[in-house]
C-alpha cells in the first residue's frame, strides 16, 4: 500500500532528486551531526587522505542519501552508490571496491541486509584497504591480497540494532540523523517551494511541516500535491487553507497521521483498552508485517508521544486518547 506518509520513496519518486540540498550548507537541520562532519571533511582534505568510514542511521527519509552525496561533493570525490540486498556476492562487492579512484565515497544503502558472505570481504576492505581473494580450491587454495586504494564507506541503516558488532565496530564516524522539527521543515519547504516556481506564505508552509512527520521526504511529497491543490482550486499561491484543504483531502490529520496510524492507534483503544499488547499480536490484527510497524508507523508515534514501548508491549499514551477524541480507561493505566 503506498501511503502518502510512507517515508520510503515512492516508484517515482525520481522527480525529488530536483530539491536535494547539494552542499552542506543546504543542508538543513541536524545541526550537531553537520558541525562535526564539517570538521572531519575539513581535516580529510587538508590531510589528503580518505574520510573515515562513516554510518548513516535513522528512520527513512530523513537525509541519510542525500547527507552521502553531499560528503563526497564537499570532499571532491566521485559517489558509487549501491545497496545491502543488491550485493549478491562476494564477486559484486570486489568488482566495485577495484574500481574505486583514491578517497572515493562508497555509498552502501541498506547495510544491514547485505549477505554475511559478502560482509566478510568489506571486513579487511574497511580495515586495511585491502580485499583477500582464495584462489583454486582444496588443499591447494590459496589467499592472495589485493591493496585497494584508500576510500570511504558509508553505510546507512534505519535499523542500527540489526547491524552485526564486528561491521558496526568499523565504523569511525556514527551519525544518528532525527526527526526534524517544524522550523527546519518549513525552511526545507519554503525553499522547495521555491525551486517549484510556487511561491508559498509562511503559514502555508508551515501547515505542510506540521503534518511531515518530521520528514523532509514526505515535506516534499506533501508539498507536491499542494502545489496541485493550489495551482487548480487556488490562485497558485501556496496559503494555508490550501494546505489544509489539500492534506485533509489526502487523509492526513494535523499531526501528519495518516489512516493506517490510526488504525493502528484506534485498534489498541478500542480492542485492548489502550495496551499493553505485543507487536506481534498488532501485526496480525493489523495484516502489516512486523518490520512495517517497527520501521514506518511505530517510530514517529513513539516520537509524538503518542505511543509507549513496555516490556510488556505497545501502550497508548494518554496524549493518543485525546487525539482519537476517546476517553482513557478510568482505572488509571493509560
Ligand atoms: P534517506 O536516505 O534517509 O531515506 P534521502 O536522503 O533520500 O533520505 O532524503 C529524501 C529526500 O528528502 C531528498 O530527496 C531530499 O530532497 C529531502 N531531504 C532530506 N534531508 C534534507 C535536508 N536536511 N534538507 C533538505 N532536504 C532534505
Amino acid at each position: 500500500t503506498d501511503r502518502i506518509v510512507k517515508p520510503d520513496p515512492l516508484p517515482d519518486e525520481g522527480e525529488d532528486r530536483a530539491l536535494r540540498p547539494q552542499k552542506l550548507a543546504d543542508f538543513v537541520g541536524q545541526a550537531k551531526e553537520r558541525r562535526n562532519l564539517e570538521v572531519y571533511i575539513e581535516s580529510a582534505r587538508r590531510r589528503g587522505g580518505a574520510l573515515d568510514h562513516a554510518l548513516f542511521y535513522g528512520p527513512p527519509g530523513l537525509g541519510k542519501t542525500t547527507l552521502a552525496q553531499i560528503v563526497a561533493r564537499e570532499l571532491g570525490v566521485n559517489f558509487r552508490m549501491t545497496s545491502g540486498p543488491v550485493l549478491a556476492r562476494a564477486g559484486d562487492l570486489a568488482a566495485i571496491l577495484t574500481n574505486l579512484d583514491a578517497g572515493d565515497v562508497l555509498f552502501i544503502d541498506e547495510i544491514h541486509r547485505m549477505n554475511p558472505v559478502v560482509e566478510e570481504v568489506l571486513y579487511p576492505a574497511m580495515e586495511d584497504f585491502a580485499l583477500d581473494l582464495v584462489i583454486g580450491e582444496g588443499p591447494a587454495a590459496r589467499t592472495v591480497r589485493i591493496d585497494l586504494k584508500p576510500f570511504t564507506l558509508v553505510g546507512a541503516t534505519t535499523r542500527l540494532g540489526l547491524l552485526s558488532t564486528p561491521l558496526r565496530d568499523r565504523f569511525g564516524i556514527p551519525v544518528r540523523l532525527e526527526f526534524y522539527s517544524v522550523e527546519e521543515l518549513v525552511t526545507i519547504v519554503t525553499r522547495a517551494a521555491g525551486l517549484l516556481g510556487v511561491p508559498a506564505e509562511a503559514d502555508g508552509a508551515e501547515e505542510i511541516a506540521r503534518r511531515a512527520r518530521g520528514t523532509p521526504r514526505i515535506a516534499n511529497r506533501l508539498l507536491r500535491r499542494v502545489v496541485d491543490f493550489a495551482v487548480v482550486k487556488g490562485d497558485g499561491r501556496i496559503t494555508r487553507d490550501i494546505a489544509d484543504m489539500a492534506l485533509t483531502q489526502l487523509g492526513v490529520d494535523h499531526l501528519g497521521l495518516d489512516g493506517a496510524d490510526r488504525r493502528y492507534l484506534r485498534l489498541l483503544a478500542e480492542h485492548y483498552a489502550g495496551g499493553p499488547v505485543g507487536v506481534e499480536t498488532i501485526a496480525a490484527a493489523l495484516s502489516e508485517s512486523r518490520d512495517a510497524l517497527e520501521e514506518v508507523i511505530e517510530p514517529f508515534l513513539l516520537q509524538q508521544g503518542l505511543l509507549q514501548r513496555t516490556p510488556r508491549g505497545r501502550m497508548l499514551a494518554p496524549r493518543a486518547w485525546r487525539h482519537l477524541g476517546l476517553e482513557p480507561p478510568r482505572d488509571g493505566s493509560a
